[in-house]
């Protein structure tokens, strides 16, 4: 499930939501200042992967337990 980062108009808070692929704002609100109207920023998720620890993303299994791949 992809992660979404908005912004709040209104009191310039920004928070990120997980969200199933073409939700959008509706029914969410500022978790600061409870505006019922947010905008959507650009995923801050691929960006993030890329500029670090990117490897950890890109590999399927990185050995780490908490990656679920380690176990059994
Ligand atoms: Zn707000």
């Amino acid at each position: 499930m992809p992660l979404y980062e908005y912004r709040c108009p209104t009191c310039d808070h920004r928070f990120e939501v997980l969200q199933r692929l073409g939700d959008d704002a509706s029914g969410l609100a500022c978790p600061a200042c409870g505006a019922a109207r947010v905008d959507k920023q650009l995923s801050t998720f691929a960006a993030r992967g890329a500029s670090s620890g990117g490897d950890a993303f890109a590999s399927a299994g990185c050995g780490r337990p908490a990656c679920g791949t380690g176990f059994t």
